[in-house]
């Protein structure tokens, strides 16, 4: 890779369009990269007015162009992405080469969702007392608002946007105010690739309820789509119910990683460092408790060791910089609580342990052994380069530390025996499985959780049913 000069980095910073003012802080440096316009209460009521406003003319449109809209902007964010990455590296922090992985992983769910617009269909049917016919048709939702997290800056953006303008929705859409870049930036790549006005209307605020507040009780909503923490949406759910909206929610997980005895444990170390360091560890999906076989625990725990303590940690747009700091200062102090409270209770780091001095928000890659039933931990997501290695003495036992948890994301199972793999795989409570793989991201794949994890799915075929009602007309004959 060659070295990003400062004039690389500002170019990249000036073509984005703002207006009047949130600052945008660098979490490798904690200085201020930009300012973007900060949204009011009126400019997101303003914002929901043009969705309903250019609702039904979008409903229209036809399938096949709402499709090629979408496949023109992912071929605008794929020819882009060296300055894309650029970008999403300076706002989120991750290393370029993940934020190039994500920028290929988000504009994915364009061209996918480019090629389901045109597979809307109903069904035709003989009514069983032969008399009349049923008729069914698919329409879309309407307006949505579309609230994302900081986390994948894009790719959280493309999985609800995708699917939404394939269905012909139209949309309001709240970035987090810690990455607002990279979304407008995308919103501009979309209007460039033909979307017509007041499909996208995007809102970026410093206040988060005040201006999705009376977007949420508006009557003219239709649909909240939201990814982020269950806190928050607990809360949307609750103001969700005054206007029934339908809902998708993707939120916390607490993904467990099991491994067996009978695994092959460097493809299980290697699957491991995918699930945890992802992201820095800021994945929903990241594997936040690793479940070990006790015969093979102590070498895994160290093997992790060895691997993390050698990975670069530094700014991400620095050659060769494996983890990135974590996204601000709040983030890594919860990182670092819980790593006191569980060596507070008898853990033990072998490697790690501690965040770095100076400036941004770094933390380093951690493995954590000896971790007592009762800590935090092994409860709460971590969203940091922290890995909790922990033995169990039997199938039983992994099942049930595994689904002790009131989230339900993800787990991932390494086992080279078949039918001890379907066995586990039924008996975990979770909306998805990496079976002997450490990443289960796939556009072209139902996404979603369980339990506090949320509901609804986003990828594949299913992710576009988000976005749609069913219409029954019955035939009189
Ligand atoms: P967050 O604090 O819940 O924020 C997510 C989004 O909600 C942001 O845009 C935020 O805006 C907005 N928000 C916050 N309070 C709000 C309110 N009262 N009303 C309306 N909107 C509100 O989550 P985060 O810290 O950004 O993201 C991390 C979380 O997301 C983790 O729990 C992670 O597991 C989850 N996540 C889940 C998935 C999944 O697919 N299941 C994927 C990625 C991340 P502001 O930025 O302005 O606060």
């Amino acid at each position: 890779m060659t070295t990003i000069s400062p004039t690389q980095e500002q170019q990249v910073l000036d073509q984005v369009p703002k207006q009047l003012y949130i600052g945008v802080e660098a979490p490798s440096t904690g200085d201020t990269l930009c300012e973007v316009a900060d949204a009011s209460a009126e400019d997101a009521t303003a914002a929901l007015d043009a969705a309903v406003e250019a609702g039904p003319e979008f409903a229209k449109h036809p399938p096949r162009e709402r499709g090629e809209i979408l496949r023109r902007a992912f071929d605008a964010i794929t020819a882009r992405s060296d300055e894309l990455a650029l970008l999403m590296t300076l706002e989120m922090g991750k290393p370029i080469a993940e934020s190039k992985a994500e920028i290929a992983y988000g504009a994915e769910f364009l061209r996918w969702y480019s090629e389901q617009a045109v597979r809307i269909d109903g069904r035709y049917a003989v009514s069983p007392n032969g008399q009349g016919r049923l008729l069914t048709m698919q329409q879309p939702v309407g307006p949505c608002l579309l609230i994302t997290p900081w986390n994948f800056p894009l790719a959280m953006g493309t999985r609800k946007i995708g699917p939404a303008i394939a269905a012909g929705c139209t949309m309001v859409v709240k970035p987090a105010q810690q990455t607002p870049l990279s979304m407008l930036m995308l919103a501009k790549i979309l209007e460039e690739a033909g979307l017509p006005g007041g499909v996208l209307n995007l809102i970026t605020a410093s206040s988060a309820s005040k201006t999705t507040g009376p977007v949420i009780s508006d009557p003219r909503l239709r649909k909240l789509s939201f990814t982020g923490s269950t806190e928050i949406g607990r809360k949307l759910m609750e103001q969700s119910s005054e206007n029934l909206l339908r809902l998708s929610m993707e939120l916390g997980g607490n993904a467990p990683f099991i491994v067996f005895e009978d695994a092959d444990l460097d493809a299980a170390v290697e699957g491991a460092l995918i699930a945890k360091m992802r992201n820095i560890g800021e994945a929903c999906t990241a594997a936040n408790r690793f479940h070990v076989a006790a015969p093979v625990a102590e070498q895994f725990a160290e093997r992790m060791a060895e691997k993390m303590g050698s990975m670069r940690v530094g700014r991400g747009t620095e050659d060769g910089v494996e983890v990135g700091p974590l996204i601000d200062d709040k983030q890594r102090t919860k990182v670092q609580e819980l790593v006191d409270n569980a060596v507070g209770h008898g853990a033990r780091a072998l490697v790690g342990g501690h965040a770095r001095d100076g400036a941004g928000y770094f933390y380093d890659p951690t493995v954590l052994t000896d971790i007592p039933d009762d800590a935090q931990v092994l409860r709460e997501e971590i969203f940091g380069p922290v890995a909790p290695v922990k033995g169990f003495s039997d199938e039983d036992e992994a099942i049930a530390a595994a689904n002790d948890t009131e989230y339900g994301l993800v787990a991932y199972v390494y086992t080279n025996d078949l039918k001890r793999a379907l066995r586990v795989v039924e008996g975990l409570e979770t909306g998805m499985v990496g079976l002997n793989q450490g990443m289960v991201s796939n556009p072209a794949a139902p996404f979603g959780g369980v339990k506090q994890s949320g509901f609804g799915r986003e990828g594949g075929p299913e992710g576009i049913e988000e976005y749609l009602e069913t219409k029954y007309v019955a035939v009189n004959l």
